[in-house]
């Protein structure tokens, strides 16, 4: 994922995201070692009324995270694909209780929950792997 967070403020939002993009956001806190601790994940699916921009500006004007990270995709697919990677790779900390749901009328298939059922210490080994490597 995108490591770079910035602060989730309407001003900063505005400055880095760009108008009409698809893709994922990440909302959380930063520790005092400037770490960023991820608390909530998120999509844009429609680039239309803003896309991605307009989420965060959505979740800026509620106070509820200090900082963000955001990376654009080029399909509706990559989007969910990275967005279930991220539910399996950060369920355990994040406040999102639902797994993703497939984006409308696509039927797209979780292959981290298949992939979950072999290996029962995938979630583990993605995790300490993709946060540290
Ligand atoms: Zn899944």
């Amino acid at each position: 994922m995108n490591e770079i967070t910035y602060k989730l403020e309407r001003k900063k939002i505005i400055e880095i995201v760009p108008k009409h993009l698809v893709g994922n956001y990440w909302l959380g806190f930063k520790n005092s070692n400037d770490e960023f601790n991820i608390k909530y994940i998120g999509r844009s699916l429609k680039w239309i009324n803003s896309g991605l921009q307009k989420r965060l500006l959505d979740h800026a004007s509620k106070n509820e995270f200090t900082h963000f990270s955001y990376r654009a995709a080029g399909s509706t697919k990559e989007v969910y694909n990275i967005e279930c990677r991220e539910y399996h790779r950060l369920r355990d900390q994040i406040v999102n209780i639902r797994h993703p749901d497939s984006p409308h009328g696509l039927n797209l298939d979780c292959e981290y929950c298949r992939t979950y059922i072999i290996n029962q210490n995938y979630s583990k080994s993605l995790r300490d792997g993709v946060l540290h490597g």
